[in-house]
C-alpha cells in the first residue's frame, strides 16, 4: 500500500488495471441506456475516481428481465444447493485472492482506514464461504414433515427461492453489505439485481466481475450503477421483482415500504440507529474507553450500530470522560492508506456539511463540545473530521435522539439501572445496545431489557456472518445474516396429498 493516497482513474482501478465502468446485466457489460453518468470521488482529496453509468428505468428493466429469465428458465433455481454452494465457494476464492487490490478500492472510494476495509473485504468473502455451505445444506433441509390430526392425509412444508430478487445498499460497507444480500439470495436460488450507493460503487462492479469469473450463468446476478431516485426507485417500483432487501437511511426505507405496499412485494429493511452503550460503575474505566471510542469512532462513525448514546454512572462519569476526551485527541487522523490511520475522511461533501451541522445544532440546543467538531487544521482537502464528544445535553434533544452517522459521541450521567434502561430505551430506534459490567447478572438483566435487535456485553460492535443481525422499532423489519439471512429470500409451501381411497368430500360426511 501507498504511504499517501495516489489520485487513480478507472481504467488504473480493479485487478491488472481493467475495471469496467459499466452495468452488469444479463453477463454483459452495459453502458447506461441513456449514455449519461455520475461521478464518484475518493474522500481523502476530493479527487474524481471514475464516472460510472446513470441507470434509469430502461437499464432496470434490462435487468430485471435478464434476471426474471434466468428465475423462470433456469438452470439457477433448478439447480441443487450443492451446485449453487460451489459457485458461491468459486466467489469466495476468487475474493481472497484479490484481497489486497480490492481493500485497495474501498479505501479509495469510501475513505475508511486500510485494516477496517481489509476486515470488510475479508467478512465479504467470509460471507459468501457461509452461504455456500447453507446452499449445501438446503438440500437436506428444505423439507419438513407436518403432523396432521385429520387421519388419511399427509403433509409437508418445503422451502423454495422467492424469485427476483432486489437489492440496494448504502455507502458505508459497500462490498460487505452487498454480500450480506447477494450471498443468501443467490444460495437460496434466488436471482438478483443490485443497485449499490451512487456514492460506493466500486467494489460492486468489482463483484459482478467476480460473478463473471466464477462462472454464475447469465442473469443470475445483475449490478446496475445509479441514483437512488432513478434506477432505486425504479427497481422498487418493477412488477416483475419478488423481494426487496434495503439497507440505508429510514427516510428511503419508509419510502421503499410505502411503494412495494402497491403491489405487496416481501420487503426486509436494515435501518438506522442511535444504539446506546450503557457502563456501570463497576466497569474498568480504560476498558470502557476502548469500547466506547470502537463504538463510535471505526468506519469514522459511520456505523448503523455505532454505539452513539454512551450512559455512564455517576459514580465514574468524571474520571471516564476525562480518560475519553485524552484518548480521543489521540486519534490519528488521514488518509485510509496512510498506515497508523485510525480515522479517515468522511465518505462526501453531502456528509461532512451534514455531521458538521449536526454538531452545530447540538451546541445550540445547549450541548457542551467537549472535544473535536472540525476539520484539523493541517488539512485543507479531504472530509476530515476530528472526533467529537459532547455533554450535557437534555434527554429529549435532538442530538441525543437523532443518528447523525458520524464520529460524534453524546455522553449523559445515569444514576440507577432502571434510570439507565429507561433512557437506553427512550429512542424511535432499536438497533443495537451494549452494556459494561463485572457483574454479569446485571448485565443479563440489561440485555434482556433492551429494545433492541443486537446486544452486546462487555463489548460494541463484534459483528459475525452466524448471527442475527437487524433492528426492533424504526430500525427495521427482518434479519440478515446466519440461517435468517438465508429465509429472507425462501418461501414456505405447504403440499398436503390425500392417501386414503375413502371418499371425503364434505358432502357426503
Ligand atoms: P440512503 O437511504 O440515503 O441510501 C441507501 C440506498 O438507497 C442508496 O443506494 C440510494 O441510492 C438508495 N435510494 C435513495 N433514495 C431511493 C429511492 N427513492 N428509491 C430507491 N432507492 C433509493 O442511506 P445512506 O446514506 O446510503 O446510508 C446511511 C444509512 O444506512 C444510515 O441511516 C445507516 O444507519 C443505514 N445503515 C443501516 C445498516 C443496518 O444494517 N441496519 C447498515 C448500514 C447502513
Amino acid at each position: 500500500m501507498a504511504n499517501q493516497t495516489n489520485i487513480k482513474i478507472i481504467n488504473q482501478l480493479g485487478e491488472g488495471g481493467k475495471m469496467r465502468a459499466k452495468h452488469f446485466i444479463n453477463g454483459q457489460w452495459q453502458n447506461a441506456a441513456s449514455n449519461e453518468t455520475f461521478s464518484t470521488i475518493n474522500p481523502a482529496n476530493e479527487q474524481v475516481l471514475a464516472h460510472l453509468p446513470a441507470g434509469n428505468k430502461e437499464d432496470i428493466n434490462a435487468a430485471v428481465k435478464a434476471a426474471r429469465h434466468a428465475f423462470d428458465h433456469g438452470p439457477w433455481s433448478t439447480l441443487s444447493g450443492v451446485e449453487r454452494g460451489q459457485y458461491l465457494q468459486k466467489m469466495a476464492d476468487i475474493i481472497n485472492r484479490r484481497l489486497e487490490e480490492l481493500t485497495e478500492l474501498e479505501v479509495l472510494d469510501n475513505g475508511k482506514p486500510y485494516p477496517e476495509a481489509k476486515w470488510d473485504i475479508e467478512d465479504t468473502a467470509g460471507t459468501f464461504e457461509f452461504y455456500a455451505k447453507l446452499a449445501a445444506e438446503l438440500d437436506d433441509n428444505s423439507e419438513q414433515i407436518i403432523a396432521l390430526s385429520e387421519p388419511g392425509f399427509s403433509s409437508r412444508a418445503t422451502k423454495e427461492p422467492i424469485g427476483v430478487a432486489g437489492a440496494i445498499i448504502p455507502w458505508n460497507f459497500p462490498m460487505l453489505m452487498a454480500s450480506w444480500k447477494v450471498a443468501p439470495a443467490l444460495a437460496a436460488g434466488c436471482t438478483m439485481v443490485l443497485k449499490p450507493s451512487e456514492v460506493t460503487s466500486l467494489t460492486a462492479l468489482a463483484l459482478a466481475e467476480i460473478a463473471e469469473e466464477a462462472g454464475l450463468p447469465a442473469g443470475v446476478l445483475n449490478i446496475v450503477t445509479g441514483l437512488g431516485a432513478e434506477a432505486g426507485q425504479a427497481l422498487v417500483e418493477h412488477k416483475d421483482v419478488d423481494k426487496l432487501a434495503f439497507t440505508g437511511s429510514v427516510p428511503t426505507g419508509s419510502k421503499i415500504m410505502a411503494m412495494a405496499a402497491n403491489d405487496i412485494k416481501n420487503v426486509s429493511l436494515e435501518l438506522g440507529g442511535k444504539s446506546p452503550l450503557v457502563v456501570f460503575e463497576d466497569t474498568d474505566i480504560e476498558k470502557a474507553v476502548e469500547w466506547i471510542m470502537f463504538g463510535i469512532f471505526w468506519n469514522q462513525g459511520q456505523v448503523c450500530s455505532a454505539t452513539s448514546r454512551v450512559l455512564v454512572a455517576e459514580a465514574i462519569y468524571p474520571q471516564l470522560l476525562a480518560r475519553l476526551k485524552i484518548e480521543a485527541e489521540k486519534i490519528t487522523i488521514g488518509a485510509g492508506d496512510i498506515k497508523g490511520v485510525l480515522l479517515g475522511p468522511l465518505v462526501n461533501a453531502t456528509q461532512f456539511d451534514k455531521v458538521q451541522q449536526a454538531i452545530a445544532k447540538g451546541i445550540s440546543e445547549g450541548a457542551t463540545l467537549v472535544t473535536g467538531g472540525k476539520r484539523p487544521a493541517s488539512f485543507t482537502k479531504g472530509y476530515y473530521l476530528q472526533p467529537t464528544i459532547l455533554t450535557d445535553m437534555a434527554q429529549d434533544s435532538w442530538i441525543w435522539q437523532e443518528e447523525i452517522f458520524g464520529p460524534v459521541v453524546c455522553v449523559k450521567p445515569f444514576k440507577t439501572e432502571a434510570e439507565a434502561i429507561a433512557m437506553a430505551n427512550d429512542s424511535r430506534f432499536g438497533l443495537a445496545a451494549a452494556v459494561m459490567s463485572k457483574d454479569l447478572t446485571r448485565c443479563e438483566r440489561v440485555a434482556k431489557a433492551f429494545r433492541a435487535g443486537i446486544v452486546w456485553i462487555n463489548c460494541s460492535q463484534p459483528t459475525f456472518v452466524e448471527a442475527p443481525w437487524g433492528g426492533y422499532k424504526q430500525s427495521g423489519i427482518g434479519r440478515e445474516l446466519g440461517t435468517w439471512g438465508l429465509n429472507n429470500y425462501l418461501e414456505t409451501k405447504q403440499i398436503t396429498r390425500y392417501d386414503s381411497d375413502e371418499p371425503w368430500a364434505w358432502y357426503i360426511k
